[in-house]
This record gives structure tokens, C-alpha cells and sequence, in this order.
């Protein structure tokens, strides 16, 4: 017996519609809806065409029912140039990583979280009190994707093609959860996370859905990124634009986010920061000068790697779950192919 709310999952992770979906499985929309409603199962042919181009495994089909993210818990930076499909694959996306997140769970110790509410203080109280917290002071943070996973947060890639889709996060039995598009720059990305991050502090229980909520989150991680004091301490007067890209490296911030950060302390003047603005601009989208190498998982990498050596490689693991392959490695933050490279010459050298 297929699960209708599985192939609908499916329907989703392919960006269609249902008419669409129908299309595709060569059947009449009524014939998908009496699937759906429970009245009649799926064509055998619709279930092979659905197999082949989704390349789900028939067996993902009939599986119990799954958790599905809340939307109303999900915030994304554009939601309104987002497309329904676009967004409802994201969504999509976040249910396998459930899956997912439960088998390594029942496997391997994950670090509790350690994050704090926040809820009645304005979003620089909000980063200065995490930091301190975490007892992090006003340092520069190396790599934002570790930090989030030793304190707690799951941190999975979105491979989503819409630069309309930044990332999303929500709670999840008391688990915070993270989705970063990981088709953007390094600095985009870690924006985005210390964005999702203030989410998750600040707005647990008043959601994000408010007016305010996109500037306060977009205000925590500017603080939680670069600290005021400490932009004070290192920077002067800034006389260039040359300036602006050789420091923001030690804060891993985009230049507009560095331009925009020392115009509010007032270490960067009307006039220029506009004028740095249009330098930007002309560099082109997605763009970024100076840029940062890519950030990844250190607890995926860790897990993908033992259970490589248990014997269990990626497409085990998918073999496992039900889930393509591909899936896997797109919220794994493609680690596993590392992982193979890395492994082969130890297992060689075993041999
Ligand atoms: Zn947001």
C-alpha cells in the first residue's frame, strides 16, 4: 500500500504542480486525487514512471508517515520573489533531512544544544548575550557552520536553484535546525546562518512571521558577526574601498555587509558609503572580492567518514533510508565524495 502524503512529498522535492505532477505520471488528475483521498492506489504504470524520474526506490513510497516541516516555523529571507514550487521543495527538502537526522540520532551522540531565548531584548542585546554565553567574547568567528554544530544546531545544505531561497530554520523537539543554500558565496552563507541563528534565539515562541522580524534577525547577525567594539578596535577611519575589502576577511563578511556595519558606527561616511554601495553593485551579482573558501560540516564529515569505515558508504546509507543518493549528498553538503577521496588510499593500504 503506497502512502499518499510520500508521493506528495516527492511531487514536491520535483518543484511541480499537481496538474503537473499528473502530467508527468501519464495520469488524470481525478485518478491523483482519488489516490490521494485514499479511494483508489496509483496505476502501476504512474508508480514505475514516478520511480524512474524521481529515482525514489518503490519501497520509499510505502514507508509510515514522516514529520513534515512547519512552514509557519520556516523564514526565508525573499519569500516573496520565492515561487510556491520553489519554496515547497525547500520545505521538502527538510523532511528527508528529518529522516535522516533521526538514523544518525539512534547511531552517534550529538552535542545537546546550548542556545539561549532571547525574546524580550532588542537583536545586539540578543548576539552580545549569545556570545557571551558561549563565552565567545567579541572574537571573530572562524568558521560559522562548526560553531552552530558544536552548540547544538544541525546544520544541512539546501542545493535549491533560486537565489530567491537563502536558507530556513525551525525547532523540532527542542532540536534547532538549520538549511543553508549552499549555492551562494561563503560570506552570503554565513550571513544567512547567523540570520537563521537569530531566528532561532529570538523568535522561538513570538515566530518570525511579524513585520520586524527579517530586520531584527538581519541586525543579530551583523552583531553576532562583527561586534561594534570590536570593529571599533580594528578599524580607523576607513580611506578606500580597497579598505573595506582587505578587512572584511577578518570578520568573514561580505563587503557590503563591512560597508554597511562601519557606516552605522559612523567609520565609514554618508558619501562613501553610498559610493562603495555602487562599487559593489558593479562587481556583479553573487560576486564577491576577496572572497572566503567554502565552509562545510565537521559533524557530517566525522559520521559520513565512520560509517564509511563500518562499511557503510552514502549510497548504503540511501539504500538504507529509501532516499536517493543524491538527496543525501545535497543536504550532507556533498561531503561523502571527500570522504571517498580521502578513504581510498587508507583502505589501499589495508589491502
Ligand atoms: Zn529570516
Amino acid at each position: 500500500m503506497l502512502n499518499p502524503d510520500r508521493v506528495d512529498l516527492v511531487r514536491r522535492r520535483l518543484g511541480l504542480t499537481k496538474i503537473g505532477f499528473a502530467q508527468k505520471l501519464g495520469i488524470d488528475r481525478k485518478v491523483l486525487h482519488r489516490f490521494e483521498i485514499g479511494v483508489a492506489d496509483l496505476p502501476r504504470s504512474a508508480l514505475k514512471t514516478l520511480c524512474e524520474t524521481s529515482q525514489y526506490p518503490e519501497a520509499f513510497f510505502s514507508k509510515d508517515a514522516f514529520e513534515y516541516p512547519n512552514p509557519t516555523g520556516v523564514s526565508f529571507r525573499s519569500l516573496r520573489s520565492l515561487t510556491a514550487g520553489a519554496r515547497d521543495a525547500a520545505i521538502a527538502a527538510g523532511a528527508l533531512a528529518f529522516e535522516l537526522d533521526d538514523w544518525i540520532s539512534e547511531r552517534y551522540t550529538l552535542p545537546e544544544h546550548s542556545l539561549i531565548q532571547t525574546d524580550s531584548r532588542s537583536p545586539i542585546e540578543s548576539a552580545a548575550h549569545l556570545r557571551a554565553h558561549w563565552g565567545i567574547g567579541e572574537r571573530p568567528i572562524g568558521n560559522v557552520i562548526n560553531l552552530l554544530e558544536a552548540r547544538g544546531v544541525r546544520v544541512f545544505s539546501l542545493v535549491e536553484e533560486t537565489r530567491h531561497l537563502d536558507a530556513y530554520s525551525m525547532w523540532r523537539n527542542d532540536k534547532p535546525y538549520i538549511f543553508l543554500n549552499t549555492l551562494k558565496t561563503t560570506e552570503h552563507g554565513r550571513f544567512d546562518a547567523a540570520h537563521e541563528l537569530g531566528h532561532l534565539v529570538m523568535h522561538r515562541h513570538g515566530g518570525a512571521s511579524h513585520k520586524s522580524a527579517e530586520h531584527e534577525a538581519n541586525t543579530f547577525a551583523s552583531a553576532f558577526l562583527m561586534p561594534a567594539a570590536d570593529l571599533k578596535a580594528e578599524v580607523g577611519w576607513i580611506r578606500s574601498f580597497n579598505d573595506i575589502i582587505e578587512k572584511k576577511r577578518r570578520w568573514g563578511v561580505s563587503a557590503a555587509a563591512l560597508n554597511y556595519a562601519l557606516h552605522k558606527i559612523g567609520r565609514v561616511g554618508d558619501w562613501n558609503y553610498r559610493s562603495y554601495y555602487i562599487e559593489l553593485g558593479k562587481l556583479g551579482r553573487g560576486v564577491e572580492p576577496n572572497p572566503l573558501p567554502p565552509e562545510t560540516s565537521q559533524i557530517w564529515t566525522k559520521i559520513l567518514t565512520d560509517l564509511w569505515r563500518q562499511g557503510i558508504p552514502l549510497s548504503g546509507l540511501a539504500t538504507q533510508l529509501n532516499i536517493p543518493e543524491r538527496e543525501l549528498s545535497s543536504l550532507l553538503f556533498g561531503i561523502a565524495s571527500a570522504v571517498r577521496r580521502q578513504s581510498d588510499p587508507i583502505s589501499l593500504r589495508v589491502v
